[in-house]
């Protein structure tokens, strides 16, 4: 059987860490489930210098490339909260085999052992 508790410590830690740095380039849309990025084209916008428009452009994009990724991360962390919850922690989603410690320690949102990366 697993300890779980450091890896729900270490979870919730990078959870706190994630959703911190998507506070500061998004805003949450559904609790602290999924957040979009800050920044899209308003109609005050459309009258604004062109260079400055495509200046908000690419960094909304940029943005939005981050906050996708950092979304993708939380997901990973909440749903191994979820299964620690569960009793199913450090299972393998492909072979139901028990994941790696040393993959565990290094990524405790893994969802699968080193076989199946
Ligand atoms: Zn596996």
């Amino acid at each position: 059987m697993t300890d779980t508790s450091i890896y729900k410590h270490k979870l919730l830690e990078e959870k706190k860490r994630l959703t911190s740095e998507l506070g500061t380039i998004a805003h949450p849309e559904k609790g602290d489930e999924s957040w979009g990025a800050v920044g899209t084209i308003t109609d005050e916008s459309i009258n604004a210098d062109p260079n400055e428009v495509a200046d908000k452009l690419e960094e909304y994009e940029t943005n939005f490339a981050i906050t996708d990724s950092l979304n993708n991360e939380l997901r990973d962390v909440n749903d191994a909260l979820a299964r620690i919850e569960a009793g199913t922690y450090g299972v393998c989603e492909t072979c139901d085999g028990v994941i790696e410690d040393d993959r565990l320690h290094a990524n405790p949102a893994a969802r699968t052992c080193k076989a199946h990366l």
